[in-house]
């Protein structure tokens, strides 16, 4: 998907931040641990050319009550700019919603409680940008599953996917449940960089998720890939090899923290243990259920390695034997075996 180039040069933004959405407020705790950079680095004004940010985020605000709604409230009267939306959880449908309210951020002008929907009807045209942090907010994620009552979706399906913020951006998605740290505020920094007019339009694919960071499978980082080669499976969650047959989803899902770990480049589900439950994915969870069992395409691609595998890791032992003893002409014996040839030295050769 192409984005319109932007260079607005802004001095300063405002990030108004909801988590009223459907969730557990997970992705404003996850980017507390983000160092690529560091949510304080960028509020603090410690990377240079970017606008100073001030961020108004629930989880993270000193303010409480009016003082922490005042600039959403100025920005919904259109008079807080430039600012950039990012929402956080699931958004309920508020046309089923009886008589009542699935979810709201204070009060309206009557003291009624202000539904989420009211709020991004309000601010997101206005946004300079539009930010999902979470597959809540994403695609819908927990909250979304088949049989629940609230109707729930992600900002995309509420707003349009052609849906374009007042700097004439899409949405921009950056699933996982929750986020991994790095990748919001790295997609985060972008956008800050698109705004002081100093970076390119945001690459993103046709979920509105940044390609760089969601371009390959769980798989083709993992740290047990060498052992799915081989056919080598774990049969429970002891064992440092291949979790495909525990129920593990990476071979089909879009998602880099086997690459880049999950906290200061630590960690990363399959390499520390965990099976891939596809929590990035716009069919999470349904279409990855139930969790424990062995996906359906790793059976087969399984099945298929294990016929070559074992093959493969013979052949390898028999290399991996003769690659661990050193080379026979390293020895203390007062003759020189290594086969070196005195004609090709430059005293010989003038
Ligand atoms: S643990 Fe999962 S992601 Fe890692 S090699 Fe096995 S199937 Fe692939
Ligand atoms: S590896 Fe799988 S479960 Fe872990 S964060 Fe990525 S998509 Fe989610």
């Amino acid at each position: 998907m192409s984005t319109t180039p932007m260079s607005p040069g802004f001095d300063e933004i405002h990030i108004l931040w909801t988590s009223e959405g459907m969730s557990c407020d997970g992705d404003s705790v996850s980017i507390t641990a983000a160092t690529l950079p560091s949510i304080e680095d960028v509020i603090l004004g410690a990377i240079p050319g970017l606008p100073k940010v001030h961020l108004h985020n629930k989880v993270l605000a000193y303010e409480t009550g009016a003082p922490f709604l005042e600039p959403f409230w100025a920005a919904a009267r259109g008079e807080l700019e430039p600012f950039i939306f990012v929402v956080e959880g699931s958004i309920p449908n508020e046309n089923i919603n009886g008589e009542g309210y699935w979810s709201a951020m204070g009060n309206d002008e009557n003291g009624d409680p202000k539904p989420l929907t009211r709020w991004i009807d309000e601010l997101a045209p206005k946004a300079w940008a539009v930010v999902a942090a979470g597959t809540c907010a994403t695609y819908g994620g927990i909250h979304a599953m088949a049989g629940n009552p609230t109707g729930c979706m992600g900002l995309a399906d509420y707003l349009g996917y052609n849906f374009r913020s007042a700097g004439g951006l899409p949405i921009v998605n950056v699933p996982g449940c929750p986020v991994q740290p790095d990748n919001f505020m790295e997609t985060l920094l972008w956008c800050l960089y698109m705004a002081a007019g100093l970076s390119p339009p945001i690459p993103l694919d046709d979920m509105l998720r940044p390609t760089w960071l969601f371009g390959k499978t769980v798989h083709e980082g993992c740290d047990r890939a060498a052992y799915y080669e081989q056919g080598d499976f774990a049969k429970d969650y002891n064992s440092p090899k291949c979790l495909v047959k525990v129920g593990c989803w990476g071979p089909v899902v879009n998602c880099n923290v086997t690459k880049r770990g999950w906290m200061d480049g630590l960690g990363g589900c399959p390499n520390v243990g965990g099976i891939c439950i596809g929590c990035t994915m716009p069919g999470f969870p349904d279409k990855f259920m139930p969790f424990m069992d062995e996906p359906p395409g790793g059976s087969l691609s399984s099945a298929i390695v294990s016929v070559y595998g074992p093959f493969i890791r013979r052949m390898r032992a028999i290399t991996n034997k003769g690659a661990n003893h050193e080379p026979k002409w390293r020895h203390n014996r007062p003759e020189l075996t290594t086969g070196y040839d005195p004609r090709f030295t430059p005293s010989s050769s003038s």
